[in-house]
């Protein structure tokens, strides 16, 4: 299978999608990776998932990947007697630590790091932040309010603390099974949610222990104060729009998305783009124009990978929704602007072997107009920082190991191919040549660029850049 586009869709699964069938459909439709929510799916549901997904990866042979999303410490109001009330301005209101149903003055709030953590003046922003309160006292037991924004509070909301830094770990006692039950089900990626600190990164790569990517999903203002640090720390970051407009100002997520998205770019750190991308497509065939438009920024910024929620799992149109992010990605790819404001953020290749064979490799492919650049990566770090360039041609990663290939799924540019590690320098280049080839990604006559690390097979070693002809039937010449 081969894509026109460099940017990747990663869609998320739910109950509108299911189906094998259905998973099916919607990566010929474009999907690259599949996210599942473990703030819904049981652990039967998903592994289920991850079955079925495998299933459709051997029918359409190409490596998808899969990140398992961690609900992270989501805070929720306690339950009302009537199910809900409805909170006034400048009325007080106070969440407290009896296990009791709540009425128009108080709520059991279920989260004794709240009251530890809390200082007068805080705001705590109820239910996507269409409440807000402000704290005027507190204690161990109870956090007195004043309502600034009221409206109706129902049973289960949930709450933000956009100014408190919470005593909490990065992970709930939840998260750590849920962790523990991913990996075990072989999962790519793993994605935090409300992230916090580098620390909270620290910690869950020591439970990961390199058995899946772990990605930061930046919405918490406490994570944009210390945000080159857990880029650093993280293998990929995901702008996660949803809860960040409700702890930020709405207005500031658009200059923070593309603050972050250079940050990683510089970096060389995959970074996706989520959230609201498509909303109105859960319920319509057809999206809005500033949907549309919205889409169109994040391609047009080098995001490595823009998201499906909602629209891919529970709603109507969950194959439509793919197919029109993949019309756009192509268009918007195809645009007589699109290289221009791509290359005006290229930054500066590192001084590593990788980083400046890397960026002569993209010169000499587009100098010579080379079909493709073929890059042989075990680890997956040398494919990485080949996309780091934003090469006008296609990447091709090759690695013998199927984690890897798996894993570079989310990653701008690169088509992704499992194959052994080459024997010789000859074997080298004709695997190379011919599996352009296969892939429909060059044609006989054609020529292609080749990095790879000699001695061969040595990983973080690449140091070799080759030009080759692609002969009659794929096979390799120089
Ligand atoms: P969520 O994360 O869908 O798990 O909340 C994404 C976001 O907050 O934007
Ligand atoms: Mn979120």
């Amino acid at each position: 299978m081969k894509r026109s586009r460099s940017v990747k869709i990663l869609a998320t699964l739910g109950p509108a999608s299911s189906d094998r069938d259905v998973i099916e459909e919607l990566v010929r439709a474009g999907a690259d990776v599949f996210r599942v929510n473990m703030s819904h799916a049981s652990h039967d549901v998903m592994r289920e998932t991850v079955a079925k997904i495998r299933e459709v990866e051997k029918s359409v042979r190409y490596p998808i990947g899969i990140l398992a999303d961690l609900q992270g410490p989501k805070l929720r109001v306690g339950k009302f007697a009537d199910g809900s009330v409805t909170l006034a301005a400048d009325e007080t209101f106070t969440f407290d630590t009896s296990d009791t149903p709540g009425d128009k003055s108080r709520v059991y709030l279920p989260h004794p790091e709240i009251f530890a953590s809390v200082k007068t003046g805080d705001r705590l922003l109820l239910d996507d932040g269409k409440l807000q309160l402000k704290v005027s006292a507190h204690s161990d037991e109870a956090i007195n309010c004043t309502v600034i924004y009221g409206g109706k509070l129902s049973d289960r909301k949930g709450v933000s603390l956009p100014d408190t830094m919470l005593a909490v770990g990065a992970l709930t006692d939840k998260d750590r099974e849920d962790l523990k039950a991913v990996l075990d089900a072989d999962v790519d990626w793993v994605a935090m949610s409300f992230v916090q600190r580098p620390e909270d990164i620290i910690e869950v790569r020591k439970l990961v222990q390199g058995r899946a990517g772990v990605m930061a999903k930046i919405e918490k203002p406490q994570a944009i104060d210390q945000l080159e640090d857990i880029i650093k720390l993280s293998d990929a970051i995901m702008i996660a729009r949803g809860d960040l407009g409700v702890e930020m100002p709405l207005e500031t997520v658009p200059g923070l998305q593309k603050r972050m998205i250079r940050m990683c770019r510089r970096q060389g750190k995959p970074v996706v783009v989520a959230t609201q991308m498509l909303e109105s497509m859960i319920t319509a065939p057809v999206p809005t124009r500033a949907e549309v438009s919205d889409v169109s920024i994040a391609v047009f910024e080098g995001a490595d990978a823009i998201m499906l929620s909602a629209e891919s799992a529970s709603g109507s149109y969950p194959v439509e929704s793919v197919a029109t992010m993949n019309k756009i990605a192509v268009a918007v790819e195809q645009d007589a602007n699109y290289q221009g404001i791509i290359r005006a953020q290229a930054t500066q290749p590192e001084a590593t072997a990788a980083d400046a064979i890397s960026a002569a490799t993209r010169q000499v492919a587009e100098t010579l107009d080379l079909a493709a650049i073929v890059t042989y990566t075990s680890s997956g770090s040398t494919g990485i920082r080949a996309s780091r360039e934003r090469p006008a041609k296609p990447i091709i990663a090759l690695s013998p190991k199927l984690s890897t290939v798996r894993r570079l799924s989310v990653v701008w540019g690169l088509h992704c191919v499992q194959t052994e590690d080459a024997i010789s320098l000859d074997d080298m280049v004709d695997r190379a040549c011919a599996i352009a080839y296969i892939e429909g990604l060059a044609r006989p006559g054609d020529r292609v660029a080749i990095t790879a690390g000699v001695p061969l097979g040595t990983p973080g070693a690449t140091n070799m850049l080759r030009i080759a002809f692609v002969g009659q039937d794929g096979a390799g010449g120089s």
